[in-house]
């Protein structure tokens, strides 16, 4: 049986982690904070994980986290109402998108996968680069809470996100696409009267996410990249103001943010690997491809990362067998789905920049009109969305 190390706690460290544990397989997972209480990137849980849990006999247990559940998805654009996404026609027993923090979620599956005798999660271990030997990597070099440590492996799986120190210590080559927006993501407290399905407020040059995490929203603030510095010298009350005017029933909450410290700027990156392996090394999730946030689904994207990693893996593992052929059938599974996904995020993008670049009031373009009119539109998004192009399923044992 040949033995796995995990670079990254993500949902798809963690997934891929439970799942070869869950075969038998010994893994260790190493997520350099010391905890995963922090502000993730992605909070929704799609039908598709959902199936997924479902198919791991885990829904039920998983449902009992606290959470919100979101059956469509609808915009707001110069004030008017469009429903974008109705997810009550999936064909998955879940027609709704969770909203939990992506912490809980992460808590609940490595609470799952310490059950199993093989998996070990070293949290606050930071993985500092590859170990290499004769062209194959053997390991990772990671500083621990105890000083540095090498860990041996068979297989590392590079699953650290759109910073990898994977790639990078492997110097595998990242293949950039111009991104032009940023977020800038920040908590506005919620109040029981608030809207309950994920939302999206555009006008006056400006798109704002509000993700409802019960008695906040989290706020994701679509700014165009590089912008920042400029809305920082324009003071915060004109922040205030730009808030409230394109979400009026935040009216009198944008005070909250009292302080620029509250507020954080994610930078948003589309990219991809032009391999993902080495002999001895996988690189998965953002670490191969990062996702934009639009369509919030590059959490779900890294789990189906996870699983069809897992499923393709797991025989060669146990088997001792697994090589760079192995390695590579992962790549040529899931390239496409990813790279034709991210195709779609840049065409959004492009939108968004023109909406961006337009501070004026904005009317309802007659696309939009048409498009949302159009039968069966709210099904298709809701399947992109909500299921993904290659949805996964768990492999048997
Ligand atoms: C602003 C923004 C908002 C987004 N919103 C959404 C959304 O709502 N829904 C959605 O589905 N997607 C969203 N995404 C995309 C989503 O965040 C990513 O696609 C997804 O998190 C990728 O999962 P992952 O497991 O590959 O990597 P990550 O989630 O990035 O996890 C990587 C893990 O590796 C750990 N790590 C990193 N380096 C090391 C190291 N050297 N040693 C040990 N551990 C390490 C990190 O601490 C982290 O826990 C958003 C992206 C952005 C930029």
């Amino acid at each position: 049986m040949q033995r796995t190390c995990i670079i990254g706690g993500g949902p798809a460290g963690i997934m891929l982690g439970y799942l070869l544990a869950r075969a038998g397989l010994p893994v260790t997972v190493l997520e350099k904070h010391a905890d995963f209480f922090r502000d993730f990137r992605g909070d929704t849980i799609h039908p598709s994980t959902l199936q997924l849990l479902d198919e791991l006999g885990l829904y039920d247990k998983f449902l009992q986290v606290p959470h919100a559940e979101v059956t469509g998805l609808s915009a707001i654009v110069g004030g008017r109402k469009f429903v974008m996404s109705d997810f009550s026609h999936l064909p998955t027993r879940a027609k709704f998108i969770v909203l939990m923090p992506q912490w809980d979620f992460l808590n609940f599956l490595a609470g799952e996968a310490a059950q199993y005798p093989t998996f070990t999660l070293r949290m606050g271990w930071e993985a500092t680069g590859v170990l290499e030997e004769n062209g194959v990597v053997t390991g990772v070099r990671a500083s621990t809470p105890d000083g540095p440590q090498e860990i041996l492996a068979d297989l590392t799986v590079g699953c650290d996100g759109r910073h990898a120190i994977s790639r990078a210590s492997a110097q595998l080559t990242l293949i950039e696409e111009g991104v032009p927006i940023d977020v800038l993501w920040f908590r506005i407290a919620r109040q029981p009267t608030d809207p309950e399905n994920a939302l999206g407020y555009t006008n006056y040059g400006r798109l704002v996410i509000l993700i409802n995490r019960s008695d906040y929203f989290q706020v994701g603030y679509l700014i165009a990249k590089g912008d920042f510095p400029k809305i920082q010298q324009d003071g915060l009350p004109r922040f205030h103001e730009s808030l409230e005017r394109i979400v009026p029933f935040l009216a009198g909450r944008s005070g909250e943010i009292d302080a620029w410290e509250k507020v954080k700027l994610l930078t948003v990156q589309v990219n991809h690997l032009q391999r993902w392996f080495l002999p001895g090394l996988l690189c998965i999730g953002d670490a191969a491809h990062a996702m934009s946030p639009v369509g919030g689904i590059g959490v779900n994207i890294a789990l189906q990362d996870a699983v069809a990693a897992a499923n393709i893996l797991t025989e060669p593992l146990r088997a001792g067998v697994a090589g760079p052929s192995h390695l590579e059938q992962v790549q040529r599974y899931r390239e496409r789905t990813v790279r034709n996904t991210q195709r779609m995020q840049l065409v959004a993008h492009r939108l968004l920049n023109r909406i961006l670049c337009d501070p004026r009031p904005m009317s309802p373009p007659w696309q939009l009109r048409l498009v949302t009119s159009v039968p069966g539109f709210q099904r298709l998004t809701a399947r992109f969305i909500g299921l993904g192009l290659q949805p996964q399923h768990i492999g048997r044992l």
